[in-house]
């Protein structure tokens, strides 16, 4: 028996299957889509079976064999496998990122180098034989003198001793020890037995008596019982009771907010749009619905009621939510109406948590799973219906190798199970709404808020009149005014801010210069918790300059703003305000998102003060004015999704505002009122924003008009990267058809990073069928050559930006 084996080896010129010969213990329990310990040139790796066949086209006598099966149950279904070719072909991946990408990290292997002897009694140096102690094997780490290892590399060559990887999960299952307590006639007859001095025996007897017959952790036990773990042990000795270790799953305590257990009686929109889901769950269709309902209009309670109606058709569903939504808040929904059914993957695990999570999917203990991006991998095998909420969100698209978007996995998989995909949003990609409207997904709307509330009130206040005015604070004149009555009436308040730290650059008033990164196109941000200025791309980091180090001067003043510094004009203008700041600095540690959260949600903080993190899924009844402090500052990135980005954020912030019975307000500071993107986010009125974004998608040829590939080169040696991007631009400009057109190479907008200088290469294209090939081909060139020269090259397909 032969195997086909899909080695760990990346950035190997070579991405295909190797043959191996299955050994004949093997040969019984070997299946598709285990793992395996391969010889692989001189080291031992981790490999995925992906087919099995009884002969190989090479000379059997020369293949080697698989030396471990590590899993007996197939950690890949078939149908995953089959995915992972899809998602390699159409990312340009290499298979085994494809398929790793689909387990959680703790079982993609870790390689540990071990020392081990062979001969013991062969080994005549002393200094080795007093190191090794007697042991036959051990970590080569451990090995730190590098006199040591030349002698053991000596021995190594003459077969006295070898070097072995070993591949260890990273994670193992976690135990814990139970007991199994014995009938009471059992009991009665050890009693007798028992000296009546050893009271704490004869207590945890008692004990055990009104719990006979019954499993229970050995933890609990002595605490119940109030005995030490000798007591315990002696009575197990006795036959008490017998011992067991049994695998158990770490559990997450994310602190639970309270919901409704059970479904709401839906309003007309929501009937309408759930009927045709389930009708196509009920016929196995696998249509993609596009559910545009704008905030507040009960898209989650559509998305419980249509999972329910697959569950009581034996199927599982896939919930996936943008990483930094996956509050509690969005979890317990879930939770709260499908209880333990429901597994939870996201970023804010151990590695061993949500190795567990993935466990419960893989033996068919929980039906759903709500998760960010990569649950979309989630391993059921009888998928009923996949949802992306808020699918317009970035987020979703991987940008590492595999560099896959969370919606083509959905509908790929879907076309598999016969399921349907809903993508829901209150401010859909254009993307997808323009496929809704040619009829390729099938659009449901939401019109109305499902509670009936109206829309808050939003003002767009110019900031340049406010300056003209005098007001050189970051708060007009307004916001701060509605600001003090909600402080007075005790209502709450979010300010929002597109950015982290304290402000933004630091600039010198004299010659203009702004302090830059030395490594990087890009200037520093400077952070006040510890003085310093940072670069986001390298973290590079310095101390500030009290001089200018181009003119010398001494007026180098911080410019912009940032979350923190926002906090500090707060402080001063509002100083009975509790603020609680949420942004990445602040959020670092594991549980700080939920911990800020719960303040708020148990009215411990006036004002929530913070970046993008806290513009998705907030739905607390006491917020009732929503603050935007600088609109402007995701309009000027030189991106062409700018204008779709801005009105995406401000009209979910804008949705944070008066979910419940009190009426919301929204200000929305800006230095280009005049701009549609922010115009339109005050009416919410996507269509029109749709229309007009559309125009000029059109006019510039960007998508959803054409498709584009972005190549991106970068090297050390400007020279170099000038060259290949020249030889790529060139290679493809030949093998494409005369219809597509190819930008570039040009310098990036972010032209140098790390040190590295950065090129780019657009395609843009309706329909090329040469594409995929030709990349095949640009990379085949890249990784058998250009690679050894330095350069690093990568191919997106469809990108969420181009810089
Ligand atoms: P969306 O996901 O579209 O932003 P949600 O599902 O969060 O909207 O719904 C907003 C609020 O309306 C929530 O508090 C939710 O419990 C409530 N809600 C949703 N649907 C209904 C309904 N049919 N009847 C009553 N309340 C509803
Ligand atoms: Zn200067
Ligand atoms: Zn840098």
């Amino acid at each position: 028996m032969i195997a086909e084996v899909i080695v760990d080896v990346a950035a190997y010129p070579i991405d295909r299957p190797f043959d191996y010969v299955v050994p004949s213990n093997m040969q019984e329990v070997i299946e598709c889509g285990s793992r395996v310990k391969v010889p692989f040139g001189p080291r031992k790796v981790l490999g995925y079976v992906t087919r099995l066949k009884t002969d190989s086209d090479l000379d059997e006598e020369k293949l080697k064999s698989i030396d471990e099966l590590i899993d007996l149950e197939p950690v890949l279904s078939p149908e995953l496998l089959k995915l992972s070719k899809i998602v390699a072909r159409e990312t340009l991946a290499y298979e085994i990122d494809a398929l790793q990408v689909m387990l959680p990290a703790a079982m993609r292997g870790k390689y540990e180098k071990f020392i081990e002897v062979e001969k013991p009694y062969e080994i005549r140096d002393a200094a080795l034989l007093s190191f090794l102690n007697g042991r036959t094997r051990l970590p080569l780490k451990q090995v730190t003198d590098s006199a040591l290892l030349k002698i053991i590399k000596a021995y190594a060559k003459i077969g006295v001793l070898t070097i072995d990887t070993a591949i260890s999960q990273q994670t193992k299952v976690k135990k814990v020890r139970v007991i199994h307590i014995k009938d009471a006639s059992t009991l009665q007859t050890i009693d007798e037995t028992i000296h009546t001095n050893a009271k704490k025996q004869k207590e945890l007897l008692d004990w055990m008596r009104r719990h006979a017959n019954k499993t229970v952790v050995a933890a609990s036990v002595l605490k119940e019982a109030g005995v030490q773990a000798p007591v315990l042990k002696a009575l197990i000795e006795k036959g008490a009771a017998s011992e067991e270790h049994v695998e158990t799953y770490r559990e997450p305590d994310a602190p639970r907010l309270r919901d409704t257990q059970l479904p709401l009686t839906l309003t007309e929109e929501q009937k309408v749009a759930l009927d045709l889901v389930n009708e196509a769950s009920d016929k196995n269709s696998a249509k993609t619905f596009l559910l545009h309902g704008i905030t507040g209009s009960g898209k989650t309670e559509v998305y419980l009621q249509a999972i329910s109606h697959v569950l009581k058709q034996g199927k599982e569903a896939i919930v996936l939510v943008p990483e930094i939504s996956l509050t509690p808040q969005m979890t317990s929904r879930f939770q709260a109406r499908f209880g333990g059914l429901v597994a939870v993957m996201h970023s804010g695990l151990s590695a061993g948590e949500k190795y567990d999570e993935w466990r419960k999917i893989h033996r068919k203990e929980v039906k759903v799973v709500v998760g960010a991006r990569s649950a979309i991998f989630a391993p059921f095998e009888n998928i009923g219906i996949i949802i992306l909420d808020e699918e317009h969100e970035s987020t979703y698209k991987q940008e590492d190798n595999p560099r896959y978007h969370a919606r083509d996995v959905a509908i790929w998989r879907s076309e598999h199970f016969g399921c349907p995909v809903v993508l829901g949003s209150a401010t859909p990609s254009l993307e997808s709404y323009a496929r809704a409207s040619k009829g390729v997904y099938t659009l449901l709307e939401l019109s109305k808020r499902a509670l009936n509330q109206g829309l808050p009130s939003v003002t767009v206040v110019d900031m340049r009149e406010e300056l003209k005015e005098g007001n050189r604070s970051m708060f007009s004149v307004e916001l701060a005014e509605g600001i003090r009555t909600r402080l007075q009436r005790k209502e709450q308040i979010v300010l929002f801010l597109n950015k982290r730290g304290f402000s933004s650059f630091v600039l010198c008033r004299d010659c203009g210069t702004v302090v830059q990164c030395p490594n990087c196109d890009i200037s520093l941000t400077y952070h006040r918790a510890n003085e310093t200025l940072k670069c986001h791309y390298c973290g590079h980091e310095e101390g500030v300059p009290t001089i200018c180090p181009e003119c010398e001067s001494e007026h180098i003043r911080f410019f912009g703003t940032g979350t923190q510094k926002a906090e500090e004009e707060i402080a001063k203008l509002f100083p009975e305000a509790r603020v609680l700041r949420m942004d990445v600095d602040t959020t670092r540690q594991k549980g700080s998102h939920e911990r800020i959260l719960r303040q708020v949600s148990e009215g411990n903080a006036d004002i929530l003060l913070g970046t993008q993190m806290i513009a998705k899924g907030l739905d607390f009844p006491n917020i009732t004015l929503v603050g935007v402090l600088a609109a402007d500052t995701t309009l000027h990135l030189a991106d062409f999704r700018a204008a779709e980005k801005t009105f995406q954020l401000l009209t979910q912030v804008s949705g944070r505002a008066g979910r419940h019975e009190l009426a919301g307000e929204v200000f929305i500071q800006t230095y280009t009122p005049e701009h549609y993107a922010i115009e339109l986010a005050k009416t919410q009125h996507f269509e029109t924003f749709y229309h007009m974004e559309m125009a000029a998608r059109r006019q510039y040829g960007y998508p959803p008009f054409f498709y584009i590939t972005l190549i991106q080169f970068s090297h050390e040696d400007l020279m170099k990267v000038i060259d290949y991007a020249d030889k790529g631009a060139t290679f493809i400009k030949g093998a494409l058809s005369p219809d597509t057109f190819i930008i570039g190479p040009a310098a990036a907008a972010i032209s140098r990073v790390n040190n590295r200088y950065r090129y780019q290469c657009l395609i843009k294209y309706k329909k090329e069928p040469k594409l995929i090939d030709t990349l095949q081909q640009l990379i085949k060139m890249y990784r058998t050559n250009w690679m050894k020269d330095g350069l690093l090259m990568s191919v997106d397909v469809d990108p969420s930006s181009i810089f």
